[in-house]
């Protein structure tokens, strides 16, 4: 069976470095691994309408964004299909007959879309399609058929939805689909990176990021600035790592040499954390710390987005060429989808033949 990647952003925003440690550095590296026989990219600009259908312009705008920040992280046109969701249109005749296989209430119990209905105040009025996105979420796994979506952990309970869609609809209507695996970050502080604020996540909705265009200036303020131990008030208390954003983020990002380069007291990471626990190590420290580490991860992609935007037109071929490519692949499978579910009658000659066997013609 062939290996294929699908995963993608919603265009809320630019990419910050949740996406980065969550998918993006990964899918990179997947990229280039050699290992995979296609690997789709995709801007779902159809989904972030779902709770943003007043905001259209936002959408528009940040479509060009996210793939400036694909490209700067070294997802590359010629190895993997970049393209924008709205531009296929396969994908919602797909979604429409994915929603007779799932209930109302195992929509209501997908553990991520009730945690983001709250953070969105829309408890009293849910939108029938930010509802239903779980669906359309497989609509896009499945169109592609994928068979690996490397994402961050929020985005487990859909593909558990997706699994469970395919499993109904191969039942049903024959083995059709193909089961998707979750491919979740190694390392488990990139599961689900926090705020600068301290709060569970980063997200572009919630406002707490680290951008990945952000100029060197704006990332030192913010790493100046994070949410730490709100009970290390002196330098000579002892603090808590456990939950703590800052030593969060150097587990996510910081490796063993860097410690020789900019912080040659300590040798590694569990060093610097025991010093802190112990009290006697203060913020900003381990803060400057944090900033030399991300500099050195953030400065290259940074570059790179540079270049890129000198040529915008360029860009957006880039995106129209993967969106065709990527509507020819979905089509196929959405002719397979039809063709399972007997819809596809006027190239089926065997109901021709039998219904006009039938009427005695
Ligand atoms: P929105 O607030 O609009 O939902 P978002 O910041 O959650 O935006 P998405 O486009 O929904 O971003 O997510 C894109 C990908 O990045 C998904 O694979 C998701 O799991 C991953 N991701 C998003 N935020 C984080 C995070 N804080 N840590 C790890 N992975 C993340
Ligand atoms: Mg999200």
């Amino acid at each position: 069976m062939a290996k294929i990647i699908l995963t993608g952003d919603r265009p809320t925003g630019r990419l910050h470095v949740g996406h980065y440690v969550g998918s993006l550095k990964r899918r990179v590296e997947l990229q280039n691994s050699g290992k995979f026989d296609k690997i789709f990219i995709m801007i779902a600009d159809a989904q972030a309408l779902t709770d943003n259908a007043d905001n259209p312009e936002k959408i528009r705008q940040n479509i060009i964004e996210v793939a400036l920040d694909y490209l700067s992280c070294g997802l590359d046109p010629a190895k993997s299909t970049m393209f924008v969701q709205s531009q296929i249109a396969e994908l919602c005749e797909l979604s429409f007959y994915y929603m007779n296989l799932v209930t109302v209430s195992r929509l209501q119990r997908n553990p991520t879309v009730k945690s983001e209905i709250q953070m969105r105040n829309f408890e009293a009025s849910i939108p029938v399609g930010f509802f239903t996105y779980p669906i359309s979420q497989a609509a896009d796994i499945t169109a592609f058929r994928a068979t690996t979506v490397p994402v961050g952990e929020d985005q487990l309970p859909m593909l558990e939805q997706t699994r469970e869609i395919v499993r109904k609809f191969n039942a049903v209507y024959g083995e059709t689909l193909i089961e998707p695996d979750i491919l979740l970050p190694e390392n488990q502080a990139c599961l689900r990176l926090p705020g600068i604020d301290g709060k569970a996540k980063m997200s572009k909705s919630l406002n707490n990021c680290i951008y990945l265009s952000d100029t060197e200036e704006e990332v030192r303020k913010k790493i100046m600035s994070m949410f730490t131990d709100p009970n290390h008030l002196r330098v000579e208390d002892p603090g808590c790592v456990d939950g703590n954003p800052v030593f969060i983020y150097l587990d996510a990002f910081s490796r063993e040499e860097q410690f020789a380069e900019y912080l040659p007291d300590y040798q590694n990471l569990d060093e610097l954390k025991e010093h802190y626990k112990r009290g006697g190590l203060g913020d900003v420290k381990v803060k400057k710390f944090l900033n030399a580490v991300m500099q050195e991860e953030l400065a290259p992609i940074r570059a790179r987005r540079k270049e890129f935007e000198k040529d915008i037109p360029e860009v957006y071929r880039m995106l129209k060429k993967g969106s065709d490519e990527a509507r020819e692949v979905a089509a196929q499978t959405l002719r397979d989808v039809r063709a399972a579910m007997k819809i596809n009658y006027f190239e089926d000659e065997e109901l021709i033949r039998m219904q006009s066997e039938h009427f005695g013609g």
